[in-house]
């Protein structure tokens, strides 16, 4: 049985990966930051184990960690999912913001896939999927520091990939382009219709598209796969 670690997996892209892997006989513990009512019914549908934790805290994030690897007795899957939107003119972003989205999107992928890469390379072997997005590669107007946090993911995702692959740990990316969660509960019926005008297969994605790549990708079906960065995104920003 897989043991896996889902971040932010109690709403949307994150829980519909709960859900996959639970269904797919794996142990799951997944961290959430605020949300318990979300939380509880994530955890009483699929089994699986939730911790609260901010991980854009490096302490709280290596608490939640070891709580997880403690309930599973172990690691073999990390999915760095947790995320946060953040929109307005670059000018009046304010350094706390700026920081809130850098450390809740990007740092925190870091503190976590650092505290994996630990029991990784002991055991000669896991898989981190990150979660990227599609303005990781394409930048987002008025969503500077979400899509610089998601550029970096993508840095995260290569470069772990290459120190890690030699102690047989992969490392791969999931960018999704437009995805019906409560993210993109700020968009009005005509901004969602603008969007999908500009996604080639015009419409846009379910959660659990995204999760079953990321559980592909996790799986032993792709154990030849590491350092890539592929879109489920109905061919957004092309
Ligand atoms: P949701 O807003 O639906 O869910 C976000 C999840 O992340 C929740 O479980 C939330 O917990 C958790 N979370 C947020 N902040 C923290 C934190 N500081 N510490 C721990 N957990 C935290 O988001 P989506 O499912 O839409 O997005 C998931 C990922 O996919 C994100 O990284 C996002 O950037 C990315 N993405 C999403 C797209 C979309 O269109 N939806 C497009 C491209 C990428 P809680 O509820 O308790 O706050």
């Amino acid at each position: 049985m897989k043991k896996v670690i889902v971040t932010g997996g109690s709403r949307g892209i994150g829980r519909a990966c709960v859900e996959l892997f639970s269904e797919n006989d794996c142990a799951v513990a997944f961290i959430y930051c605020s949300n318990d009512e979300a939380a509880e019914e994530c955890a009483d549908e699929t089994g699986a184990y939730p911790i609260k934790a901010d991980l854009s805290d490096p302490e709280d994030a290596e608490w939640a960690y070891n709580k997880a690897v403690e309930y599973l007795g172990g690691v073999d899957i990390l999915v760095n999912n947790a995320g946060i939107s953040s929109s307005g003119l670059v000018t009046d972003m304010t350094d706390d913001e700026w920081v809130r989205v850098i450390n809740t999107n990007l740092s925190s992928a870091f503190y976590m896939s650092r505290a994996a890469a630990h029991d990784f390379v002991r055991q000669q072997s896991g898989a981190i999927v990150n979660i990227g997005s599609v303005w990781g590669r394409c930048g987002a107007s008025c969503e500077v520091a979400y899509s610089t946090s998601k550029a970096g993911i993508r840095g995260l995702t290569l470069s772990m990939a290459k120190e890690l692959g030699p102690s047989g740990v992969r490392v791969n990316c999931v960018e999704p382009g437009v995805i019906d969660t409560d993210m993109n509960a700020c968009y009005d019926d005509d901004d969602i219709a603008e969007l999908c005008e500009q996604t080639p297969l015009y419409r846009i994605g379910d959660p659990a598209e995204v999760a079953e790549l990321v559980y592909f990708l996790a799986s032993e079906k792709a154990s030849f796969i590491t350092a890539q960065i592929i879109g489920v995104d109905g061919g957004f920003g092309i």
